[in-house]
């Protein structure tokens, strides 16, 4: 894998942004509630090793990801006793390696557990494999759904020393929209299921950064936040955030090639755009292969506080912008981020090309090297 870092396009990740919006969403949730910092993805692009390092220092209870790789990196990075929950499915034949590195599984279905049984013997350590059983609320994508079967299941880890119902959890589909209908419903499925059981388990949550921002919490042990730690809005601009959260990303680059055109000289592949006379042009080094997507063409790129359009299609490593006047090589491009007083949000961006700020944050690819800083 090759990082450009011969090349002026970086990402810089403000850490003193995570930790700062780690307090703020803390100061906003119930005092014993634990707080897990949603790491996955390489911390939605920022890079999950510094960033679990600047949430920890805030004072994060522990963390969660969506495989067990992300987990094993934080095992191997030093996070050894920390709780760690893997929230998607795991191969049954890793049964016996999360519970030697005491790594939360999420489970949902009986049958795993009597296939990941014997499996389980082969374990080098006394652990227990630690479960949270996902319960299906609304969201269809994994979970148990019947109170039958969530009887059986508890029934079943009480059974054998070797698994420990450690949580229960559900996830919501609709907490970042403006109908809070079904979150409701869910809701009240959730209370129900948790009820149905024998035994509270330890850790019951239900909460991600949209339920946690817009949604009353119940009885919960604790919530996991993984947007809203990097300073996004869950649901871009559906609803404004309830109190000011700092974005950590900002994605920068510089001005690499600079001329002026004729009328009618084009621009890119396809030769879509043509110049007007006189218009100062400017190449940037990146593109689609840094997860500048080619839909992000009718983008403004931030110069010395001007709004720059890109012209012509978005190629796979560079791109080209129309300047306002003639700017020196080397003048710094802001696309992700602050530039003189202006903001370019992914999550404005997100919405004009139908997408979510997510999906803009951890498609910049791993060619462009993170930086860090820390504000704090
Ligand atoms: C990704 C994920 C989260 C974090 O969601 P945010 O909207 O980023 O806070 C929480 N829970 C589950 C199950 C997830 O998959």
């Amino acid at each position: 894998m090759v990082r450009g870092v011969h090349r002026p396009t970086v990402a810089t990740i403000d850490l003193g942004a995570i930790k700062s919006n780690i307090k703020t969403i803390r100061t906003h949730i119930k005092a014993d509630k634990k707080l897990l910092a949603v790491v996955k993805a390489d911390g939605y692009g920022h890079g999950a090793i510094p960033i679990a390092n600047a949430a920890k220092e805030a004072g994060v209870d522990g963390f969660c990801v969506a495989i067990l790789d992300e987990a094993l990196e934080l095992r191997d990075s030093g996070f050894t006793e920390d709780f760690l929950l893997v929230m998607g499915i795991t191969e049954l034949r890793d049964a016996a390696l999360m519970a030697d590195q005491n790594i939360s599984a999420t489970v949902s279905s009986t049958e795993w557990l009597e296939q990941a049984l014997p499996l389980l013997k082969l374990r080098k350590t006394d652990n227990p494999l630690r479960i949270h059983l996902a319960v299906d609320t609304g969201m269809g994508r994994i979970g148990l759904r019947t109170k039958q079967d969530i009887l059986a299941f508890e029934a079943f880890c009480n059974d054998h020393d070797e698994l420990l119902l450690e949580g229960i959890f559900t996830h919501f589909a609709t907490a970042d929209g403006e109908d809070d209908s079904q979150v409701a419903t869910q809701y009240e499925t959730f209370k129900e299921q948790v009820a149905a059981l024998e035994k509270r388990p330890e850790i019951v949550h239900l909460a991600n950064s949209a339920m946690t921002l817009w949604h009353e919490d119940f009885e919960t042990d604790a919530v996991r936040i993984g947007i809203a730690m990097y300073g996004y809005n869950p649901s871009d601009k559906t609803i404004s955030l309830p109190y000011p959260l700092k974005p950590a990303f900002k994605l920068e680059t510089e001005l690499s090639y600079v001329k002026q055109m004729h009328e009618g000289d084009t621009i890119s592949y396809g030769a879509r755009y043509r110049a007007y006379e006189g218009e100062w042009l400017a190449t940037l080094p990146i593109g689609y292969a840094d997860g500048w997507r080619r839909d992000l063409g009718g983008q403004t790129l931030l110069v010395e506080g001007h709004p720059c359009p890109v012209r012509g299609v978005i190629c796979m490593d560079q791109c080209m912008i129309s300047l306002p006047k003639e700017f020196p090589i080397g003048t710094k491009v802001t696309l992700l981020g602050e530039n003189h007083g202006q903001v370019n949000s992914p999550s404005d961006m997100a919405v004009d090309i139908g997408t979510i700020g997510y999906e803009i944050l951890c498609g910049i690819s791993h060619r462009v090297p993170r930086h860090y800083i820390d504000s704090e």
